[in-house]
């Protein structure tokens, strides 16, 4: 299959519109990441999804809609609280998790009876899901386990022929994956995946808000999970990704300097100095910017050559806790500490 490059024209993405409506599968921009969309509706192309990522059959798709007034097609209830959070959060990277109407096949939503829903941001997502008239399942657009793409090319690094086109938005804003919540009661926020909404941007709207304990360690293989996505190996680089929980910069210089060698790199944020000898990328210095760059540097850590990276820890509060957990995820929850 040749994949289609397709951009940011009202032609192309009419285009884009009618392949989606055609059961084909066309990775987009959002705010986020890319996505991989398909019509969430139809089996047979969210099956296509799965397989063109190589993702696990049990491991859901997010449902992206236009307007707010969709969720009704898609969730059979909606907490009075999920609409005061749509009121606030949306369009943006939030997901809410809720029962699922019959429309939605279990295909999508990996065999479960609820459905994560999300209306983004990027103009080009909703024109998209507008123009095709589809609620779009999406998972990130990589190949399962690899970093999730921020720009069109990385998405054709990992799709060039897997798919019907990729249309082209530029440089995601945000860098990492939506915030995944559920509600475990009328007033209680469950986060299953930080991002760049936090913890504390939702404090105002419930009596509790609280984190899945999966997001700070590893969970056993046969751990029954609330979200599947906790279970698998995500978002890493070919190259071995070493976090160093360090006290300060300079303990962890040393360390990186007697570990040097080929292929060695570091990961540093924006403020830190040079460490003599050892080849550095950079990934900001706030929460926001660090997810912003985090995938990006990942795969560009991999087009130099590296093969170990030694990476400054980021913070656990706010949407720091989102680079965090990525990654954690991609360093298989191995940390250096000193
Ligand atoms: P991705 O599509 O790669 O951004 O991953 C979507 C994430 O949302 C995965 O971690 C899923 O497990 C999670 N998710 C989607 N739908 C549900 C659901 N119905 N219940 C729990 N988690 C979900
Ligand atoms: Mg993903």
């Amino acid at each position: 299959m040749r994949t289609e490059f397709l951009h940011d024209t009202p032609e192309d993405i009419a285009r884009a519109a009618s392949l989606l409506q055609n059961g084909e599968l066309v990775a987009f921009p959002t705010e986020t990441v890319y996505g991989l969309g398909a019509d969430a509706r139809r089996e047979d192309s969210v099956r296509a999804v799965f397989a063109a990522k190589g993702r696990p059959a049990d491991n859901p798709l997010i449902v992206h809609i236009a307007e707010i007034s969709q969720i009704g097609d898609i969730a059979a209830e909606i907490p009075e609280i999920a609409l005061r959070l749509a009121d606030a959060f949306w369009p943006g990277p939030l997901t809410m998790v809720l029962p699922k109407r019959d429309c939605i096949p279990m295909v999508t939503s990996g065999g479960l009876d609820t459905v994560g829903i999300r209306m983004p941001s990027h103009p080009v997502a909703r024109a998209l899901i507008r123009e095709s008239g589809c609620p779009i399942a999406a998972p990130s657009a990589n190949r399962s386990g690899k970093p999730s793409p921020t720009t069109a090319r990385h998405v054709m690094d990992d799709m060039d022929g897997r798919i019907a086109a990729v249309l082209d938005g530029g440089l995601c804003e945000v860098g990492v994956e939506s915030t995944v919540i559920c509600f475990d009661d009328a007033d209680t926020i469950h986060i299953l995946r930080p991002g760049l909404i936090s913890k504390e941007d939702l404090e105002p709207y419930a009596s509790r808000v609280y984190v899945d304990k999966a997001i700070y360690e590893q969970i056993a293989p046969d751990a029954k999970v609330a979200s599947p996505g906790m279970k698998y190996k995500h978002y890493s680089p070919d190259a071995k990704i070493l976090p160093i929980d360090a006290p300060d910069f300079e303990s962890f210089a040393a360390y990186v300097q007697a570990h040097s060698g080929e292929g060695v790199y570091c990961l540093l944020f924006d403020a830190d100095p040079e460490i003599p000898g050892v080849p550095a990328m950079r990934y900001g210095d706030s929460g926001a910017q660090q997810a912003h760059f985090l995938f990006l540097r990942f795969r560009e850590l991999d087009e130099a050559g590296a093969k170990t990276v030694y990476v400054r820890m980021p913070r656990q509060d706010g949407a720091d806790l989102s680079v965090y957990n990525r990654l954690m995820r991609a360093a298989g929850f191995e940390v250096i500490r000193i």
